[in-house]
């Protein structure tokens, strides 16, 4: 396999000030593991996005205020979300690598792509940033995909729930956005039972897994819920939000994967679509070493595709089993599990 690794210097010049954990550093652990993985990589540096692509997901007057804000010098967008003049081309470049790589994915350049650029995307609304967030570079992707005729599933296997994704895309019946993560957690969205709007019902899927919850529940969700509703779903092309913070060394959250645990969800996401059709966007994750492991995990299991997909080997406990049958029984109205 060849990945297109999508990076670029403006990355680490997006300042967020002393102590905030979304920093630079993040960038070039994650570039390591990948390095590391031992698969094929072609690197590309992540142009701009084009105004009238970014349009699609956010309003002109938006992005107006965020060129602004950071053309004055920037600051705190809310009490997580800083920016500097710098942040205006990394944002920029944050979401303008995505259409990018698919442009390069479809000339045959490379089986799957990884933007690893910050700032991170998923909890950008249309009109606001929040948690880290200033736009939402998957929804950019998968918004001038869905324009191209295009079936598109987002897997989010942040901590967090991305409220902005399933927000863009709530009517949106060929778009399927599935999230894991923990729950109740920031930003308090993705429960169970929101599940989208009119013809689009049963596209927003969430799992919500509570705190404490580790391998065991992922990889029951994995065979339960994720394998056969993506390929209910069939998607032509498959976006992550990869974040690392499920990571049980992550400061941030309360779920306890273990960095082999990404080895899997990468495996699940890499069959569930052709090769060349699957890009994955860093969001969150921490801990420096957490996302160098996790994302060498992941790396490989796309190389390896569902053939090595772990089995569930004992079952999830608890909360954690109950919650998985309550989302088996909401999620089985749209689709069909055994
Ligand atoms: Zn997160």
């Amino acid at each position: 396999m060849r990945l297109l690794l999508s990076t670029h210097p403006s990355a680490l010049a997006h300042d967020t000030g002393a102590n905030h954990p979304e920093r630079p550093e993040r960038i070039s652990a994650v570039l390591a593991g990948i390095r590391r993985s031992g698969v094929a990589v072609i690197e590309r540096q992540a142009p701009p996005v084009p105004l009238e692509v970014l349009t699609g997901v956010h309003s002109e007057r938006y992005i107006e205020s965020i060129r602004r804000f950071c053309e004055s010098g920037g600051g705190y967008l809310d009490p997580d979300t800083h920016a500097v003049g710098a942040s205006w081309d990394a944002a920029l470049r944050s979401a303008g690598a995505g259409p990018a790589a698919v442009g390069d994915l479809r000339s045959g350049e490379g089986e799957a792509a990884y933007v690893v650029m910050r700032p991170p995307g998923h909890h950008a609304l249309e009109n606001k940033a929040m948690g880290f967030c200033l736009f939402n570079n998957v929804a950019v992707t998968a918004r001038q995909l869905l324009d191209e005729g295009e079936r598109v599933a987002i897997v989010d296997w942040d901590v967090h729930h991305g409220n902005g994704t399933q927000a863009m895309f709530d009517d949106e019946p060929d778009l399927l956005y599935l999230s894991l993560h923990e729950f109740p957690s920031y930003p308090g969205t993705g429960w169970v039972e929101e599940v989208g709007s009119g013809v689009a019902s049963g596209t927003s899927v969430n799992i919500p897994f509570p705190t404490g919850s580790g391998s065991a529940a992922y990889l029951m969700a994995i065979h339960r819920l994720v394998r056969p509703i993506l390929n209910q779903f069939d998607p032509t092309w498959v976006l992550v939000s990869s974040g690392y913070d499920a990571h049980a060394r992550d400061p941030m959250a309360g779920i306890q994967l273990r960095t082999e645990d990404y080895f899997s969800l990468g495996a699940a996401v890499a069959e569930s679509t052709e090769p060349g059709r699957l890009v994955l966007f860093l969001e969150g994750g921490y801990d420096l070493d957490a996302l160098t492991g996790s994302s060498e995990a992941t790396v490989r299991g796309i190389a390896a595709s569902g053939e090595s997909l772990p089995q569930p080997s004992e079952p999830p406990k608890g909360t954690a089993a109950r919650i998985l049958d309550f989302s088996a029984q909401v999620l089985g109205n749209y689709w069909e599990l055994s």
